[in-house]
């Protein structure tokens, strides 16, 4: 409560709403004036609620190609970061593959509204999420031009994040309508781009990188992604699709290397299970967690 006064029967009480998404901050009004209305004496009850504005950042992951493991990556980055205490949420914007919900636990999961405004869900690992694929019958985001996707994406951004400090976004693969719509109307505080080791992939995420360099989104690093395969039957590491391509690549293009992943049976089986890596003390999960660390000192230079 930051001041109360009652003057000729009109009750004008400020309170500090900070924090609280769009629809609770709307309960909190309604309560108050239903509250005050009873008290005697006054005939009307005027509530202002004041917010300090989240200082809220968007980070874009992108890739050249589908398959490479770019939403494995959000997911974990995202679960990594709110276990350091940072409020997080996931926006799905991957049209062709929106797999979030199913990453994150929440597929079982409605999504609210609140008139036009969007209720993002809750998952157990403390990252909100909405996804594409709550907005869209599966099947039919192929179809999608223009216009459609700028709108259903708004809708995503736009959404009741409340204290949501920030937003990881899941684009889907390549240089498309997202992505434009992503660059030029929101912003992105930097960009995270995978890739597999092989030359193909790299070619693809090259092509991304510069996307987000013509439209000065400052670009966080390269991942590599499925790096040496341990054989679980006799502990042999090979590397099906070659190893260190990502690393030499960021060099080339002078980007930073935020370090690799294992292609790990424990990582598929755990992310369809909706048990992010990250999320427990597992094996892999410090691979991500290093990775996160990186975007976390990122984004605190970016804060300024
Ligand atoms: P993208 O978002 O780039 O299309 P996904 O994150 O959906 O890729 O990953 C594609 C498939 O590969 C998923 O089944 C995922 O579980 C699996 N996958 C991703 N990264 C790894 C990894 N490091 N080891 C094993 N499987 C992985």
């Amino acid at each position: 409560m930051r001041s109360t006064r009652c003057v000729d029967g009109i009750a004008t009480i400020v309170v500090d709403a900070s924090g609280l998404g769009r629809s609770a901050a709307a309960q909190l009004q309604r309560e108050l004036e239903d509250a005050v209305s009873r008290v005697d004496g006054v005939d009307e009850v005027r509530v202002a609620l004041m917010a300090d504005k989240v200082q809220r950042q968007i980070i874009v992951v992108g890739s050249g190609k589908g398959g490479v493991g770019k939403s494995t990556l959000t997911t974990n980055l995202a679960v990594a970061l709110a276990r350091e205490g940072v409020k997080v949420g996931v926006v799905d914007a991957d049209i062709y593959g929106p797999s979030q919900p199913l990453l994150l636990g929440t597929a079982g999961q409605k999504v609210r509204a609140e008139g036009q405004t969007l209720i993002p869900t809750e998952s157990e690992f403390g990252v909100k999420v909405l996804s594409m694929g709550q907005l869209i019958e599966p099947g039919k985001a192929i179809a999608w031009r223009g216009p459609m996707v700028g709108q259903a994406l708004s809708q995503l951004m736009d959404a009741d994040w409340g204290d949501t400090q920030l937003l990881i976004v899941d684009l889907p693969p390549g240089t498309g309508d997202v992505q434009l719509t992503m660059l030029q109307k929101f912003k992105p505080a930097g960009a995270v781009v995978v890739s597999t080791p092989q030359d193909l992939a790299l070619i693809d995420a090259t092509r991304a990188i510069d996307l987000f360099n013509q439209a000065k989104v400052p670009i966080v690093g390269l991942v590599e992604n499925m790096a040496g395969y341990l054989c679980p039957e006799c502990g042999a590491v090979s590397s099906p699709f070659g190893q260190g391509g990502t690393e030499s690549a960021s060099q080339a293009l002078g980007v930073p290397f935020l370090g690799r992943i294992p292609l790990a049976m424990e990582i598929r089986v755990a992310s369809d299970t909706g048990q992010p890596p990250a999320a427990s003390d597992t094996p892999h999960g410090p691979h991500f967690a290093g990775i996160a660390r990186q975007l976390g000192e990122f984004l605190g230079a970016a804060k300024g």
